[in-house]
């Protein structure tokens, strides 16, 4: 009989995470994104393959290279038992796990699997998604899920593709879909200079954002602070162009006031 049990294709898992959701948390990173943003410190989780990245090691003195395979298959199983090691940890802080990537709507099977895993062991889940992904995965993901952590860009589709290769309806529309029996959401905006870190944009986001407030626990402003591009290099993929320079923390704070002004619970993220 076959085997019908998906595997996952994962880069990374963070034990005693506190940035990926509330409290404690187990970081299960899935390898493989639609979306390829000019700003993503995270190429490793980008193409949906096995590669392998070059390290540099000290020996004697001397600098070693070698080669290392980044993305292994995991079977849900063995990804829970990692899971439950922490268990106590979550209890105790309200934590859980969170699905991140990459984009793990990518892999919809194996995150279901891991999920329903999850629901069954009263084990909190939030997925850290672009919402880029059919509506039918998005829907059941969201079903199965206790929260949503929603990266948003921008509302401007023609920058959103310039900027990330994708356009932004999907994004949208499944934002839109999420009715007031689903799970918890919170909103994460990067904050990158010349792409979305202007007013004009960042307003048209909030006006957005304000149809939706109902369904919102919070908006989290992630200032980009700027990346080295080593690990591109050392993937061997074409590094982005450069950014600029970082949005400054009076520039900030009026963004982070201009969603405080229009009723949102915001904060900055790190
Ligand atoms: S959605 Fe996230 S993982 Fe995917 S390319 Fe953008 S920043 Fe990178």
């Amino acid at each position: 009989m076959p085997d019908t049990i998906p595997k996952g294709l994962i880069f990374d898992i963070r034990r005693y995470s506190v940035h990926d959701g509330p409290g404690i948390r187990t970081t299960v990173f899935f390898k493989g994104c639609p979306l390829r943003c000019s700003w993503c410190h995270n190429p490793e989780g980008i193409l949906p393959e096995e590669q392998l990245i070059t390290r540099t090691r000290s020996i004697d003195g001397r600098k070693r290279f070698f080669k290392e395979t980044v993305g292994e298959w995991w079977s849900p199983a063995e990804v829970f038992d990692i899971v439950l090691k922490d268990r106590v940890f979550y209890e105790e802080s309200g934590g859980g796990v969170t699905f991140s990537g990459g984009e793990p709507l990518m892999q919809p099977e194996f995150l279901n699997k891991m999920l329903l895993l999850c629901k069954k062991e009263g084990v909190h889940t939030a997925i850290d998604t672009s919402g880029h992904a059919p509506a039918h995965v998005f829907a059941r993901a969201a079903k199965n899920t206790g929260m949503l952590l929603y990266d948003l860009k921008t509302t401007d589709n023609t920058i959103h593709k310039s900027f990330t290769g994708r356009s932004n309806d999907l994004t949208l529309k499944n934002l839109r879909s999420i009715d007031k029996t689903g799970p918890a959401v919170i909103i994460r905006i990067p904050v990158i200079p010349g792409f979305n870190s202007g007013f004009d944009g960042m307003s048209d986001l909030c006006r957005f954002l304000t149809r939706l407030k109902a369904k919102l626990k919070r908006v989290d402003l992630l200032p980009w602070h700027g990346m080295g591009y080593e690990k591109y290099r050392n993937l061997g993929m074409t590094p982005p162009t450069s950014q600029g320079n970082a949005v400054d923390n009076e520039h900030l704070d009026g963004l982070l006031e201009l969603f405080a002004k229009s009723g949102f619970n915001v904060k900055k993220g790190g």
